[in-house]
């Protein structure tokens, strides 16, 4: 079974390397030229709650020099990256290819779609983390798990075969009816944390330390569950709002500054557009006003410019 890795980042990488372990047939592609150089040469070193766990000649390949057909293919650029990614890569596919797909947000199955057949596209949130701490160094702590799900449930059987051989190497995958309800749930609490501490500049404690927070994320979140209940998801509020509260600890992560906010101070772009930003499109699609989401992407639009042009 030949596995690629299309974005071999943070968390491409991880994944990867748990599968590479366990001598499965990994591949990875990226487009960041001294990442993939310092793999090639020196290999992915790993480091895993601060230990040094060794380097893995896993092979990297740029887009344009990958070729071949792989049986599954994880997906892990940022969202903004994910169509112009399956346009480089999507002649690796062949009719049964199954893409694996756990970024962080919303509407990614719509791009999917366009490049692979529903059958074929596994959906899905994940609770790991990683992080890198250069170019061809991984850098992660933890555990974490997976929730996925086929879009469309034909031939399930190959899925559940493939979910057991990829368990094997610790992804700790559940096939779940529950996938999109999961993803909605972490796309609203990155749409209050990642946006509010990104425009307030603060980590997710401080976040939580003023005391009318709650009001700050209700105002999302009245939005994301209307819009998410529209488009046939069973968004439980209360639940959102449970999850974001017990980050705010600082035993439990309130010292993190979420990704977005990461992105911004290193001068990247966001992943706005799939979080508050497809809140204000979906809205739009059913009549719901969706005021304060449609005002924190601009103001993260502003944020991302104003770093542009500085
Ligand atoms: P990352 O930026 O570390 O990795 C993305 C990689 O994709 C980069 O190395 C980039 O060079 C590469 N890339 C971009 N365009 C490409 C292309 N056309 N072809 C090949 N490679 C390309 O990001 P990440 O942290 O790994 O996050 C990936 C996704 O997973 C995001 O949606 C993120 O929100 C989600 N996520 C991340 C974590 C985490 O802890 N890092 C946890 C859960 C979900």
């Amino acid at each position: 079974m030949k596995i690629l890795f299309v974005g071999s980042g943070a968390l491409g990488s991880r994944f990867g390397y748990m599968l590479f372990k366990n001598n499965e047939d990994v591949t990875f592609v990226d487009s960041w030229e001294e990442h993939v150089e310092n793999i090639r040469n020196n290999g992915l070193k790993v480091i895993i709650d601060d230990k040094d766990l060794g380097n893995y000649h896993i092979p990297i390949y740029r887009p344009d020099q990958v070729s071949g057909k792989y049986d599954v293919v994880f997906v892990a650029t940022k969202s903004m990256q994910l169509r112009p990614m399956l346009e480089q890569v999507k002649h690796l596919f062949h009719k049964d290819t199954k893409i694996i797909c756990i970024l962080n947000g919303l509407g990614h199955v719509q791009t999917l779609k366009d490049y692979i057949k529903e059958e074929n596209i596994l959906i899905g949130v994940t609770v790991w983390t990683s992080g890198l701490a250069g170019p061809g160094v991984l850098s992660a702590h933890g555990v974490g798990k997976i929730e996925l799900k086929q879009v469309k449930e034909d031939n399930l059987d190959k899925t559940l075969d493939l979910v057991n051989r990829l368990n094997a190497s610790g992804l700790n995958i559940k096939y779940s009816e529950d996938t999109y309800q999961s993803i909605w749930h972490k796309a609203g609490l990155n749409c209050v944390l990642n946006t509010y501490c990104t425009l307030i500049d603060c980590n997710i404690n401080q976040y939580g330390s003023f005391d009318k927070n709650i009001e700050l994320t209700r105002a999302v979140l009245s939005e994301v569950t209307a819009v998410g209940k529209a488009e046939g998801i069973e968004v439980k509020q209360e639940v959102i709002e449970q999850n974001i509260e017990n980050l705010f600890s600082l035993e439990t992560g309130g010292a993190h500054y979420p990704s977005l906010y990461q992105d911004m101070k290193n001068g990247r772009l966001t992943e706005i557009d799939y979080l508050n930003g497809e809140v204000s499109r979906l809205g739009k699609k059913h009549n719901i006003p969706t005021p304060v989401c449609d005002v924190i992407t601009l103001m993260i639009h502003s944020k991302e410019y104003i770093n542009k042009n500085k």
